[in-house]
C-alpha cells in the first residue's frame, strides 16, 4: 500500500475512532468505505475552525498529519504540488483533501508563505485517551495555536539568517502617520511618525516582510508609497489601529513609561504599535513573541533616501531583484548572520550626525590598524549562533535544547571577545584596553559577563542535542539527581531485560531465544519457528503467552516480562517528564536574562560589523573619510566599488579612479560624454561614497571629505512601471518632480540623461529648465549627466554650475572609453559608434551616418524642416559599400571560367542570383 492510501486509511480509522462509534455511522461507514454523508462531529469541528480562520488555510492535526479539507487541499496541493485525494462526503460531494506529514511540515510551510497563502496551525490540544473519557462520541479538542504569516516567523528554516523579516503597521490618527515595524525574529520593535511622502522611503528601507493596513487606508489610495508593496499588504478592521486601545495594549505590554516615550500626542504610533501587539495576539496565540518596548525613531534622524533611489543604486539588490551584483553583496564580509543584519541596517539607514559617523569610523578604524585583533575576533565570531533568534525562538515557545546551547556558545564567545580586548597587562584584571575608542568600549561592556549562566549550560547540556526538547535525551549524566534516579532505574531495567534474557534460554535450553522490542507490541520473546512448539507445551504453556507468529520467528510474552517493561515505560515517562521540567526551568533562567543577553547579542552582531567593515577597507584599500556639518563634497581618486569588482572578475582591465569636487563655486557639476563612456558609473560612485562615508564605513577612494548629506537623490537609469500603469517617460518625470520639490541645500542630487524619452527639443527644454530649478531653487549639490549639449550655454549664466566631460580618444574611426572625468565638455555623442561596437548591422550605421550629417548641415542652414524630402526613402537608398568586398565579390573572383563544365556553370549562375539578393 503507499504511503497516500495507508494514511488515508489512517485517516479514516482516526475519524472513525475519534467519533463515529455509533451503531448507525459504523454501518453507513461500512457501506461505502468513506465518511458518512451526515455531518460529523469532527467535521463539524474542522468547519467552525475553518470558519474562524477563512483567511488562511488550516493545517488540521490528525496523528502524525496536518491535513487539509475542501478548498484549501485543492490550493495546497497544487501550490506544494503533492497528491490530492478525495475521502468521504460532505452534503453529498467528496471532501478533497490532501496532507503533509508533522515533521515535514517546516519544510512545507515556506513554500505556501512565499506563494502568499497564511497558515492556522490545529493541534490537538488533548491525549485521545482523555477524548475517550468524555464518551464515545467525543473528538478529541483542537485549537489553533498559530497563524504563520510571512512577518511572524521564528523558525531558522523559514528565515533568511542575514536578514531581518519585519512585520509592519502603518498607523493614521487625526491625519498623522506612523510606521511601526517589529521582528518577532529578534525581539526588535521600533516606530516612526512620519509624512505619507516619506512612506516609500521607509518601507524601501525596512523591507517589511508583512505590513498590516487598515482596509479603509487601503482602499483610500492615500498612500501611493503602498502600491509597490501590495503582495505583502495584510489588511485588517480599522478598528485593529485605534490608537485609544493601541495605548493600552502598550500600557500592559511594557508599563506607563512606554507611553511617554513615545510621546502621549503621537496617537499614530498608538494605532501601529497596537496592531503590531494585537495582530501577534492573533496570529502567535498561545505563547506572544517577546518584544523590546518600542522605540520611537526620527525619521530625519538617518540620511533620507526615497524608494526610486536606493533601486537606483542597487543598495540591497539590483535592479533585477538580485542579491548579488548589489552593494550589499559587495560590501559584505561579515560572518554571522546577526552581524549581517546590522550591516544591512547600516547601510538602509546612513547617519547624519558627524559625532556618531566619527564613532562609528573611529571603531572600525581601530580595526583596521589592528588587524591581528581583528583576526582573532573575527575567528571568535563564527564560533558564535545567532543568539537572538534562539532567544526570541525560546520566549514564544518554539525553542528547544539546540537553542540553549546556542545562547550557552554565544555567551562564550562574547566572553571570548571581551578578554581579547582587555588591558593586556591592565592594573585591573578584565579592565579593557584603555586606547578602545568609545563605541568599542560601550559594546565590549554590553557584551556582560555571563557566567554563571553559561557554567549552569555547560553542566546541563549534553553534547549532542536533539531539535525538540520532547525527543529528550539533552540533560547531561550528573547534573540532576532525580533525572539521573530515573535514567539509572531505566539503564537498571535494561540489565534485567538482558538478565531475563539469559535466565529464559537457561531455564527453556533454547539458546535462540531472545527479547526484542518493537512498537507495536513492545517487549517480547523471540523463538525460530521450530523452537515455538516447545514454549506452546507444558510445563512452559503456562508461562509463556503466544502473541504472533511470523514466517521465521514466533513471539510470546510472560508476566515477568510484561511486569519489568511497563517499568521500564513508566521510567522513560519520568525520566522524559523530568527533563522537560529541566528544560523549563534553563529555559526560564536564560528568559529571565532577557535583556542582558540581547544587549550581548547585538554587540557581537556590532562587533562583526565593524571588524568586517575594517576587513573591507583593508582588502580593497578603501580610506577613512572625513564626515562634518560643512558642505563640503570633495572625492579624490574615487571608485564605484560593485563596477570594479565586475570589472575584476571579468578581467576587463582597471577601474579609472575619477575626483569629483563641489565646492560652492562648481556644486553642481554637468557631464557630457558619449555613451558608455563612465557617466551613470561616476554619478553613482560618488552617491555610494556618501552613503558609505555616513553609515560610518571607510569608502572606495584615495580621500573624501563630505559635508552630512541629509537627503539623497537620485534619477538613473529607465524603467517602466507597467504595474503602476506608468511609461518610462512618465517615470522619469515623477521622480524628477519628486527631486525639484524636495532637494534642499544638504542634499545630495544625481540626476542622469533628464528628458529623453520624450521628443530632443522638450526633452531639452525640460533638462535645461532642471538645471536651473537645481541651481538657483534647491541649490544643492549635484551631478548632471546629460547629451543634450547645449546645456553647456548655461554655464555662461549659473555661476557655480561647472562644465565636465567623459574623455574619449578617437582612433581610426573607433571611439576609446578613458573612463576619465575632466573639465570642459563632450562636443558630440559617438552615439553611432557606440551603436557600431553594439553590432547594429552595417547598412543601418552608413543610413544613420547620412541621416546625421544631412542632420548637422540642415540644423545649420536653417533647412531642417525640408529634410524629410531631402532625404529618399530606406528602400530607396543606392545601398553603398560598407566594409570590404561583398560575398558576391568573393564568390566571383574564386570563378574560373575554364574550369567550369556546362552544369556546374548553371549552379553558378543560381548561387550568385542568391547572393546578389541578399547583398540588396
Ligand atoms: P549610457 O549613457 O549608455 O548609460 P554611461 O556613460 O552612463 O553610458 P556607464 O554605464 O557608466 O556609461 O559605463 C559603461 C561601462 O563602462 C561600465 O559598465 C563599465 O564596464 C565601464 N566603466 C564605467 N566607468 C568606468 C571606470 N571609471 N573605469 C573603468 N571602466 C568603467
Amino acid at each position: 500500500m503507499n504511503r497516500q492510501s495507508t494514511r488515508a486509511v489512517k485517516l479514516l480509522g482516526d475519524m472513525l475512532e475519534e467519533n463515529d462509534n455509533t451503531q448507525q455511522e459504523s454501518t453507513a461507514d461500512r457501506g461505502d468505505g468513506g465518511i458518512t454523508d451526515k455531518v460529523t462531529p469532527m467535521m463539524e469541528q474542522y468547519l467552525d475552525i475553518k470558519a474562524a480562520h477563512a483567511d488562511c488555510l488550516v493545517f488540521y492535526r490528525m496523528g502524525d498529519f496536518y491535513e487539509l479539507f475542501f478548498d484549501d487541499a485543492v490550493a495546497a496541493a497544487a501550490a506544494l504540488d503533492i497528491t490530492l485525494t478525495k475521502r468521504g462526503k460532505h452534503q453529498g460531494d467528496d471532501i478533497p483533501m490532501c496532507g503533509v506529514p508533522v515533521h515535514a511540515a517546516e519544510s512545507y510551510l515556506p513554500r505556501l508563505i512565499r506563494k502568499g497563502f497564511r497558515v492556522a496551525v490545529c493541534e490537538q490540544t488533548e491525549d485521545p485517551a482523555e477524548a475517550k473519557k468524555r464518551g464515545s462520541k467525543s473528538v478529541v479538542r483542537r485549537a489553533v495555536v498559530r497563524i504563520v504569516t510571512p512577518g511572524t516567523l521564528t523558525e531558522d528554516v523559514l528565515l533568511d539568517a542575514r536578514a531581518n523579516n519585519y512585520l509592519a503597521a502603518i498607523g493614521r490618527s487625526r491625519g498623522d502617520y506612523a510606521l511601526a515595524w517589529a521582528d518577532i525574529s529578534t525581539g526588535a520593535f521600533h516606530v516612526a511618525m512620519l509624512q505619507p511622502s516619506d512612506l516609500d522611503g521607509e518601507l524601501a528601507r525596512i523591507r517589511p516582510g508583512e505590513i498590516l493596513v487598515s482596509d479603509g487606508l487601503e482602499a483610500d489610495g492615500e498612500l501611493p508609497g503602498l502600491a509597490d508593496w501590495r503582495p505583502v499588504l495584510s489588511p485588517r478592521a480599522a478598528m485593529a489601529f485605534d490608537a485609544d486601545q493601541g495605548q493600552r495594549h502598550l500600557r500592559e505590554t511594557f508599563g506607563l513609561a512606554v507611553i511617554d516615550a513615545l510621546g502621549a500626542d503621537n496617537r499614530a504610533a498608538f494605532g501601529a504599535t497596537g496592531a503590531i501587539l494585537g495582530y501577534l495576539v492573533e496570529t502567535q496565540k498561545l505563547q506572544l513573541p517577546r518584544l523590546a518596548a518600542p522605540v520611537l525613531e526620527v525619521v530625519q534622524g538617518a540620511m533620507v533616501i526615497d524608494a526610486a533611489t536606493r533601486r537606483n543604486l542597487e543598495l540591497m539588490e539590483t535592479l533585477s531583484g538580485q542579491r548579488d551584483g548589489s552593494l550589499m553583496a559587495v560590501i559584505d564580509r561579515t560572518v554571522t548572520g546577526p552581524g549581517a543584519r546590522v550591516l544591512a541596517t547600516w547601510l538602509a539607514a546612513p547617519l547624519t550626525t558627524a559625532g556618531a559617523i566619527t564613532a562609528r569610523l573611529d571603531a572600525v578604524g581601530y580595526f583596521v590598524t589592528g588587524a591581528p585583533l581583528r583576526g582573532q575576533i573575527r575567528s571568535t565570531l563564527r564560533q558564535a549562533p545567532d543568539m537572538e533568534r534562539a532567544l526570541s525562538r525560546l520566549a514564544v515557545g518554539r525553542g528547544g535544547p539546540r537553542d540553549l546551547a546556542g545562547i550557552r556558545d554565544g555567551l562564550i564567545q562574547a566572553d571570548a571577545i571581551r578578554g581579547l580586548l582587555s588591558a593586556q597587562s591592565g592594573s585591573l584584571p578584565g579592565s579593557l584596553a584603555d586606547n578602545l575608542p568609545p563605541l568599542l568600549t560601550q559594546l565590549a561592556v554590553a557584551l556582560g559577563d555571563h557566567a554563571a549562566v553559561v557554567d549552569r549550560l555547560r553542566a546541563a547540556l549534553r553534547d549532542e542535542l536533539p531539535m525538540n526538547a520532547r525527543d529528550g535525551g539533552f540533560i547531561a549524566p550528573g547534573y540532576d539527581a532525580a533525572f539521573d534516579d530515573f535514567r539509572t532505574l531505566r539503564d537498571e531495567s535494561r540489565r534485567l531485560i538482558a538478565a531475563m534474557e539469559s535466565r529464559y534460554k537457561d531455564e527453556t535450553g533454547l539458546q535462540g531465544l531472545k527479547i526484542r522490542h518493537n512498537n507495536v507490541l513492545g517487549y517480547h520473546i523471540e523463538v525460530k519457528p521450530k523452537d515455538a512448539t516447545r514454549l506452546m507445551e507444558a510445563p512452559w504453556n503456562g508461562q509463556f503467552t503466544h502473541r504472533q507468529t511470523m514466517a521465521n520467528a514466533v513471539r510470546f510474552n510472560t508476566p515477568d516480562l510484561a511486569a519489568l517493561a511497563s517499568r521500564i515505560a513508566e521510567a522513560e515517562v519520568r525520566a522524559l517528564a523530568r527533563e522537560m521540567e529541566l528544560f523549563e526551568d534553563l529555559q526560564a533562567r536564560v528568559l529571565a536574562l532577557w535583556d542582558d543577553v540581547m544587549a550581548a547579542a547585538r554587540a557581537l552582531a556590532a562587533f562583526d560589523v565593524t571588524t568586517a567593515l575594517a576587513e573591507l577597507a583593508e582588502a580593497e584599500r578603501w580610506s577613512r573619510p572625513v564626515v562634518d556639518d560643512s558642505l563640503a563634497f570633495s572625492i579624490t581618486g574615487g571608485r564605484h566599488p560593485v563596477v570594479e569588482a565586475a570589472l575584476r572578475k571579468a578581467r576587463n582591465g582597471p577601474f579609472v579612479p575619477n575626483h569629483c569636487a563641489l565646492p560652492p563655486d562648481a556644486r553642481l557639476w554637468l557631464i557630457t560624454g558619449p555613451n558608455m563612456a563612465g557617466k551613470s558609473t561616476f554619478l553613482r560612485q560618488n552617491a555610494v561614497i556618501a552613503i558609505l562615508a555616513q553609515m560610518g564605513a571607510y569608502v572606495p577612494a584615495e580621500a573624501a571629505h563630505i559635508g552630512i548629506v541629509d537627503r539623497l537623490f537620485s534619477r538613473v537609469g529607465a524603467a517602466d512601471d507597467l504595474a503602476r500603469g506608468r511609461s518610462t517617460f512618465m517615470v522619469e518625470m515623477v521622480e524628477t518632480a519628486t527631486i525639484l520639490t524636495q532637494a534642499g541645500a544638504r542634499s545630495l542630487v544625481i540626476l542622469d540623461e533628464i528628458g529623453r524619452g520624450t521628443a530632443t527639443y522638450d526633452g531639452l527644454s525640460i533638462a535645461w529648465a532642471a538645471v536651473e530649478h537645481l541651481h538657483e531653487i534647491n541649490r544643492c549639490r549635484g551631478l548632471f549627466a546629460t547629451h543634450y549639449h547645449e546645456l553647456k550655454a548655461l554655464s555662461a549664466r549659473l555661476s557655480s554650475l561647472a562644465l565636465h566631460a567623459m574623455k574619449v580618444k578617437e582612433w581610426q574611426g573607433e571611439v576609446i572609453f578613458l573612463h576619465e572625468v575632466g573639465p570642459g565638455s563632450a562636443d558630440r555623442s559617438y552615439g553611432i559608434q557606440v551603436a557600431r561596437l553594439a553590432g547594429l548591422p552595417p547598412k543601418v550605421i552608413a543610413r544613420a551616418e547620412e541621416v546625421l550629417s544631412r542632420l548637422e548641415e540642415g540644423e545649420q542652414a536653417g533647412t531642417l524642416t525640408k529634410l524629410a524630402d531631402d532625404l529618399p526613402l530606406f528602400a530607396a537608398l543606392k545601398p553603398r559599400r560598407v566594409q570590404g568586398p561583398s560575398p558576391l565579390d568573393e564568390a566571383m573572383k574564386a570563378i574560373n571560367p575554364d574550369d567550369l563544365t556546362p552544369k556546374a556553370a548553371l549552379e553558378l549562375v543560381y548561387k550568385l542570383k542568391g547572393l546578389a539578393v541578399k547583398d540588396d
